[in-house]
């Protein structure tokens, strides 16, 4: 890697590390939807933008948007972003790196002397900490932000619509938040949050898809009885159902490629040391790249949990909360973030996404691809989320080469 090289991939971790001090909480990242410190994040992005001679607004829903249109190009647009709010006591990385790394694709748009026109967006909300409701940003820029959202309460009880007043936007000017047609596709650069590359030993991965999710909740019910007086053959334990069938839960995902599954909560009644518990409900969160994978998944394991019920005396009701379908990213653009992965000198990796992104919300509107960048340790959604400089540098590499297959290729 050379001087010049590096240099760049330090002011985007730089870049990262100055934007991680403008949170709402002194000593901790926590950057939510149309809070005051956005206002300081979309000052110091303007003016980068500004600086690359480019055209700068913030729509109706918070979203900070700046265009470069190259060389007297009527040509279609790429458009690079990610988010710019937090979860709470966040890492420095999630959602914004794809943002100032959105820059360094202008850089490398500009210094290509091709018809490419870039627009960088800053989505004003991904997580959903303030309001409860994920995506309000890339929801408005697809068309997708329904009236009733702006009602929205947050803790402190301001309305979605107070918030954006607040912030001194106005409104009813959301519909005019819509990209309009001119679009070429929508790539969104993010660290991986999850363990595999730094598994495997590698740099960035292409995404082909972002997983579909089920999630419900399984209720045992048997009889609750005294601990000492109930003897084994006699007991309807829903605690021993319940391990049962996580334990089948654990495994079905273990022998299926791709599938994960948790339980992570449990509640029990009546909760007590030396009493059989009476019932049981657990979560699961069931998830999977091919919806029909997850269905069957899901469908054996509530079977199972009939099974495991009648045997043991007990019955058993399953609630689904959630049938979230998976969202394949774009068949041409992903195979071009391959070939730029491969033409950049990198082994290709292909994965699917197991969290949500923006680009979920987009691709069903325009051509979406993700890239991946290594997660070391694995680890995101807290303060120890980190990135490697070589792993900027590495993505740089390869926003290269797909710029210039972009701009090759015929529309
Ligand atoms: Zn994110």
């Amino acid at each position: 890697m050379g001087a010049a090289v590096s240099e760049r991939a330090r002011r985007v971790l730089e870049e990262c590390l100055s934007i991680a001090a403008m949170s709402e909480e002194p000593g901790r990242i926590t950057r939510r939807f149309l809070t005051e410190p956005m206002h300081r994040v979309h000052a110091h992005l303007r003016k980068q933008m500004e600086d690359l001679g480019m055209q700068v607004r913030v729509d109706a829903a918070g979203n900070l948007r700046g265009w470069w249109p190259a060389e007297a190009s009527n040509g279609d647009r790429l458009i690079i972003g990610s988010h710019l709010d937090t979860v709470p006591n966040a890492g420095a990385y999630d959602g914004i790196l794809g943002v100032v790394i959105g820059l360094e694709w202008v850089r490398l748009a500009q210094a290509m002397r091709r018809d490419c026109p870039v627009e960088v967006v800053g989505f004003s909300e991904e997580e959903g900490v303030r309001y409860g409701v994920p995506f309000l940003g890339s929801r408005a820029m697809t068309g997708c932000f329904d009236s009733g959202l702006l009602g929205l309460v947050d803790a402190n009880g301001i309305t979605v619509e107070e918030a954006i007043r607040q912030f001194g936007l106005r409104p009813s000017q959301i519909v005019q938040a819509e990209m309009d047609g001119g679009v070429r596709g929508f790539v969104e650069v993010h660290i991986e949050q999850g363990p595999v590359l730094d598994a495997e030993g590698l740099q960035v991965a292409a995404v082909e898809a972002i997983v579909g999710q089920t999630r419900g909740s399984l209720e045992f019910t048997g009889q609750a009885n005294h601990a000492g007086t109930t003897p084994m053959h006699l007991r309807r334990d829903a605690m021993a159902a319940a391990a049962e069938w996580i334990t089948e839960a654990e495994s079905l995902a273990q022998r299926t490629p791709g599938l994960v599954a948790t339980v992570g909560r449990v509640s029990v009644a009546p909760n007590a040391g030396n009493v059989i518990a009476g019932s049981v409900a657990a979560s699961l969160d069931c998830r999977h790249a091919d919806d029909s994978v997850r269905r069957a998944a899901v469908d054996q394991l509530t079977k199972r949990a009939e099974e495991i019920a009648i045997r043991r005396g007990l019955s058993v009701r399953w609630t689904e909360h959630m049938n979230q379908p998976a969202v394949p990213m774009d068949l041409r653009l992903t195979a071009m973030m391959a070939d730029a992965i491969r033409d950049a000198g990198f082994q290709v990796r292909r994965m699917t996404s197991g969290a949500g992104h923006d680009a979920m919300i987009m691709a069903p509107r325009v051509p979406a691809t993700m890239l991946f960048l290594r997660s070391p340790g694995g680890i995101s959604h807290h303060p120890d989320e980190a990135v490697l400089l070589e792993d900027i540098e590495a993505s740089l590499l390869v926003a290269e080469q797909f710029l210039k297959r972009l701009a090759s290729s015929v529309r």
